[in-house]
């Protein structure tokens, strides 16, 4: 049994074949750009469960889902995450084409090999910087050495490993390229995402905004980019670097736009379904899970959601002391 029942095609025709889901808004970091130290979680009653989650990625992949990420918060904080990694792995080769994590590597030393048990092939970790003491002022935890060793486990366990870095000018801005050519030579993808307005955090969010083109000028001044064909379907744009032979690429939601051909769809862990990262657009699939007739509901929920998808995101960087462009935090949507 593969796709049981008509694909999710929204109003702009755009096929949805990509979910990511977030299994919870809590974490053991607290990175500036993301969320205030503190952060005010929710209850744990309002988060979907297990059954819950692995019921909706199911119910996506019947609809034509051939990729889910799992994604938070911080997913390996959570207690039955490596269940669900197992549940929703049994659609692997049946309907679910590939199953992901985006982490921030902190105990990716203990769960790596049952994640690569369980049919994960690759995994994103968040790392901004090498510098122990930058990361600790950054994330405002001292875990460094445990992401590089998760970094390293997932490796051995036969993971790929993706790094995502946050550009944000005058924190790790000068040590951008060095983070980049120890990822490549580690024998990782590197990409690099520009920081986006959303949800209130401690201090103003345009100081530390930098355009990724900016970034690839000064990258140019050091390394040959060259053209790389890949495309994941998503916002980022991909480079090869000659010098490092390693694939490098650029998320830039502000300085240019990606959403013609988007082909993904995000949940919350209570089960709000967002049509876009930059919109309120949302339907609440949690009331369908809980409901009497959790399948059908599903499917109403999930062809609503294909009506109010948006043509484009809206976001914009603020001027000092207004609201961010989002009320909700990346630990919320799920990033
Ligand atoms: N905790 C996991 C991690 O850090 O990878 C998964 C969730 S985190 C919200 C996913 C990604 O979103 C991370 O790469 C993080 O750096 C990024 N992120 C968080 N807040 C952001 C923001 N305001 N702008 C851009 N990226 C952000
Ligand atoms: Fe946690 Fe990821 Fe947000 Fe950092 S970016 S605070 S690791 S959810």
């Amino acid at each position: 049994m593969t796709q049981t029942a008509p694909s999710l095609v929204d109003t702009y025709k755009r096929r949805i074949t990509y979910l990511r889901l977030s299994v919870t808004d809590r974490c053991d970091l607290r990175c500036q750009y993301c969320m205030p130290e503190r952060m005010q979680f929710l209850p744990r009653a309002e988060v979907l469960t297990l059954e819950e989650l692995n019921k909706v990625a199911n119910a996506f992949i019947d609809r034509g889902v051939t990729k889910i990420r799992l994604t938070g918060g911080e997913p390996l904080v959570r207690r039955d995450m490596i269940e669900l990694v197992r549940a929703v792995g049994r659609r692997i080769g049946n309907g679910l084409e590939e199953l992901t994590v985006t982490t921030n590597g902190t105990r990716l030393a203990e769960f790596a090999e049952d994640l690569f048990a369980a049919g994960v092939r690759r995994v994103n970790v968040s790392l901004d910087t090498l510098d122990p003491a930058l990361f600790e002022e950054l994330s405002r935890r001292d875990r460094l050495s445990q992401v590089l060793e998760g970094i390293a486990a997932a490796k051995a366990a036969g993971l790929s490993v993706k790094i995502n870095t946050v550009a944000l000018k005058g924190v790790n801005e000068d040590e951008i390229p060095d983070l980049i050519a120890w990822a490549h030579g580690e024998g990782h993808e590197a990409t690099l995402i520009e920081v986006m307005p959303l949800g209130e955090v401690d201090g103003d969010r345009i100081d530390h905004y930098l355009p990724l083109t900016q970034v690839r000028m000064n990258l140019e001044k050091r390394w040959t980019l060259e053209g790389d064909t890949h495309r994941s379907g998503g916002p980022a744009r991909y480079v090869r670097v000659a010098e490092t032979g390693g694939r490098l690429g650029f998320i830039t939601p502000l300085t240019s736009n990606f959403c013609d051909g988007c082909n993904r769809i995000r949940v919350t862990a209570t089960g709000q379904l967002y049509a876009c990262l930059g919109g309120r657009e949302q339907v609440d699939l949690r009331a369908a899970v809980r409901s009497n007739d959790p399948d059908a509901a599903l499917d109403a929920a999930m062809d609503e959601a294909m009506t109010i998808k948006p043509e484009r995101h809206h976001f914009a960087i603020n001027r000092k002391g207004e609201a961010p462009a989002l009320p909700r935090h990346m630990s919320v949507t799920g990033g």
